[in-house]
């Protein structure tokens, strides 16, 4: 059984601070109804405070699912700006995407930075240096399992979405004076979470 509230039209955010951000999840071992339905809410939920991405801790469910809605890059004529990498070719025209169990199999050694802003942490954007290209492998929910090299954003929002599914959020990847800048705001968010002894423990 999935611990959310079953009758909301959306799920209610967890924030900083909240334990169920910073712990493990459990792995997904079967696709049935009720992860379904999950999985529509979680993208309902998205949809409707303007994420590209959301993780199932995000809503209070320890479970290493993420949704996603990224489109590929285009100018405002809707023409590609570059090619795409395979996963954005496969993987953008599906979009939403439900994805279980994802994983990144290996990273690029060239990295990019680009602020980052998360539905947890509302209203703060912030850089975070990331590689550029990562492999993920994965399942897509009533679909087949993936393995493909994602690029640009994709491969951005797929870094963000996996550390959320390991209890890492991206503040705690965002370098000196940023996050000195950001910080108070972030206590806010953590006051707000209504942890008491939440510390930020910093990955860069
Ligand atoms: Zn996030």
């Amino acid at each position: 059984m999935l611990n959310y509230p079953k009758k909301c039209k959306i799920l209610p955010m967890r924030f900083l601070g909240d334990g169920v951000l910073h712990g493990k999840t459990k792995a997904v071992v079967s696709e049935d109804d009720e992860l379904r339905a999950f999985a529509r809410l979680m993208i309902d939920t998205m949809y409707a405070r303007d994420g590209v991405g959301l993780a199932a801790p995000q809503v209070g469910v320890s479970l290493r699912m993420i949704v996603l809605h990224v489109d590929p890059p285009t100018d405002e004529d809707g023409k590609l700006l570059r090619p795409l990498s395979p996963g954005e070719t496969e993987l953008c025209p599906k979009m939403p995407i439900a994805v279980l169990n994802p994983k990144i199999v290996s990273f690029s050694e060239v990295t990019e930075t680009k602020d980052e802003g998360c539905l947890s942490v509302p209203g703060i954007y912030a850089p975070v240096t990331r590689p550029r290209d990562v492999v993920v492998e994965g399942k897509l929910l009533d679909g087949p399992e993936f393995r493909f090299e994602c690029t640009g954003l994709l491969a951005r929002a797929f870094q963000h979405e996996i550390d959320h599914l390991d209890g890492i959020v991206f503040v705690q990847k965002v370098k000196d004076p940023f996050f000195e800048q950001a910080l108070p705001g972030f206590k806010k968010i953590i006051k707000k979470s209504g942890a008491k002894n939440y510390q930020i423990k910093r990955l860069v």
